[in-house]
């Protein structure tokens, strides 16, 4: 699971707007403004059915994570959370 969810940071952040582009889901900003230091993007091939792969972009650790549980839910209430 992607720390940023739980990060003051993620709407403004530029790491995670590079994560939501790789997983192909709607972006929380247009404009992001802030550069995550030392984000660790852990990436790995999932197989969703029989010789279909995904790629799965997680960031594990970063050093401008902020914790703020449940951010990403108080900005989309009501949404899954993207895997
Ligand atoms: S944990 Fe790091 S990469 Fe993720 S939203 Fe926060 S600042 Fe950005």
């Amino acid at each position: 699971m992607c720390i940023c969810i739980n990060c003051k940071w993620v709407d403004r952040c530029k790491t995670y707007h590079d994560v939501e582009e790789n997983h192909e889901v709607s972006h929380l900003t247009s404009s992001p403004d802030i550069t995550a230091k030392n984000p660790f993007i852990h990436v790995s091939l999932v197989e969703e059915s029989k010789g279909e792969f995904t790629i799965e972009w997680d960031v594990r650790s970063c050093s401008s994570y902020y914790e703020e549980l449940g951010r990403w839910s108080k900005l989309r209430p009501g949404l899954e959370i993207p895997a």
